[in-house]
């Protein structure tokens, strides 16, 4: 049902005002018109005007009540007194606890890893916790390992980056040289060798910057992860823990997950279960797809700001792109000494054709196609457009305008139709 075209929201202190916005090409904007809220964390401006467009799911949260006011359609809109947001800030509090003593006795700030099933809130509240923290002039790391969703660059890869300031209400976090690897899948489970390798790289990298960041390294890093959770899913989180070092692991709504940690975790790591918001919302797997899309054009169009990408032919012969994994055989079919999962990280040549119409390349530092371009951060993302097999080139949309630099491409599984 949709509602009204203009509505006004008094929010008595520590409820929030929760809203959706679903028609096709709807923009909803909204306004605090008197006292203070936020918005996963980050302040709202009194008077200042915030857009949300199709497939926003939003929440308005206040400590000590305001007025909201919300132009435009909204499929749902409604006030609730219950959250969970004073347990999430006493979670912030013993973060910041941490850091308060990372700093005096010059150590490692918390290293915290957000898990739970799909949609109980873990980019949230991870969002949320990170917004705390640069808010109390802290400087965190924020890692992404969710690759169905790829919140940092695009589906497909894992990445990190310094958290500077709030998430952008509008924007999410400033992308300044963040750390992406690629993986090329929306699930872990396509080639968990592949994953782990690049998860444990991801991890290095992390610990030996922070060796030259105190500030970062009391502020300690916050690890959003997939919602796989069952079986390899679970091995997964856990090798993810191991590789970070992980001192608190915070779990949402799923009280065998936290069941399982308790019994399998290190003492030294503190495992916590926390309660999901009643306001995250189930998203479809079609609406799950919707979202990857939306990523991936906003990588190359900008979300507020807008890019301008650039469109150009490449001849098939000035392209080297590789995929990641050999098909896997039998250890017994394999050279010798060579293990058969050895070969799922192996990178295997691919021939330009019109199979490639509308995939993602991720673009490699790496001038050579060995081990290490696996385990070097990527330059960014192309996309095939189209494919012309009779003059034998190939259309690319790309952030940088041509050449592309003369280092590999990494084919991802991931599509984009470019229909800007
Ligand atoms: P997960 O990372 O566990 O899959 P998300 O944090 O992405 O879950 O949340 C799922 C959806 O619910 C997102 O679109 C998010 O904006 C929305 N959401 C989260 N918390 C709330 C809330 N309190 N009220 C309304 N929507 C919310």
């Amino acid at each position: 049902m949709t509602e009204v075209q203009l509505q006004e929201f008094k929010l008595e202190p520590d409820s929030e005002l929760r809203f959706e916005v679903e028609s096709k090409n709807e923009k909803v904007v909204l306004e605090v018109k008197s006292g203070y809220a936020e918005l996963f964390g980050t302040e709202l401006v009194k008077n200042k005007p915030y857009e949300f467009h199709t497939g926003a799911k939003v929440a308005v949260f206040t400590w000590h009540g305001c007025t909201v006011e919300l132009r435009g359609r909204t499929e749902v809109s409604y006030v609730a007194k219950e959250t969970p947001m004073v347990v999430y800030l006493n979670v912030h509090a013993a973060l910041e606890q941490q850091r308060v003593a990372a700093e005096q006795e010059n150590t490692r700030g918390p290293v915290t890893m957000v898990v739970g099933p799909g949609d109980v809130g873990k980019s949230t509240l991870t969002r949320i916790l990170l917004n705390y923290a640069v808010r109390m002039a802290r400087r965190p790391i924020y890692v992404d390992l969710d690759v169905g969703q790829g919140q940092i660059s695009v589906p497909g890869t894992i990445g990190a980056l310094l958290v500077e300031r709030p998430a952008s209400i509008e924007e999410g976090f400033s992308q300044q040289a963040p750390l992406v690897y690629h993986f090329g899948h929306k699930s872990p489970d396509e080639n968990l060798e592949l994953y782990n390798t690049i998860v444990s790289r991801l991890a290095e990298v992390i610990a030996e910057r922070c060796e030259h960041n105190k500030k970062a390294s009391t502020s300690g890093v916050i690890i959003n992860t997939c919602g796989w959770v069952k079986g390899a899913g679970y091995k997964v989180l856990t090798h993810a823990a191991q590789a970070f070092e992980v001192d608190v692991i915070l779990v949402l709504d799923n009280e065998r997950l936290y069941n399982e940690l308790k019994r399998d975790m290190p003492k030294f790591v503190k495992v916590v279960y926390l309660p999901k918001s009643g306001g995250v919302v189930e998203r479809s797997t079609s609406q799950r797809a919707e979202i990857r899309d939306s990523r991936i054009r906003e990588y190359f169009y900008g979300k507020r700001t807008p890019y301008y990408p650039h469109s150009f032919d490449v001849k098939f012969s000035d392209l080297k792109i590789y995929k990641v994994g050999a098909p896997s055989l039998p250890d017994s079919c394999m050279p010798l000494g060579m293990r058969a999962e050895e070969a799922l990280t192996k990178l295997v040549p691919v021939w330009a054709s019109p199979a490639l119409a509308h995939r993602l390349l991720a673009v490699s530092f790496s001038p050579a196609a060995d081990e290490l371009a696996l385990h070097s951060n990527l330059a960014g993302f192309v996309c095939v457009t189209a494919v012309d097999s009779e003059r034998q080139t190939m259309t690319i949309l790309s952030p940088q305008p041509r050449p592309l630099p003369n280092t590999i491409l990494l084919l991802s599984e991931l599509q984009y139709m470019d229909n800007h």
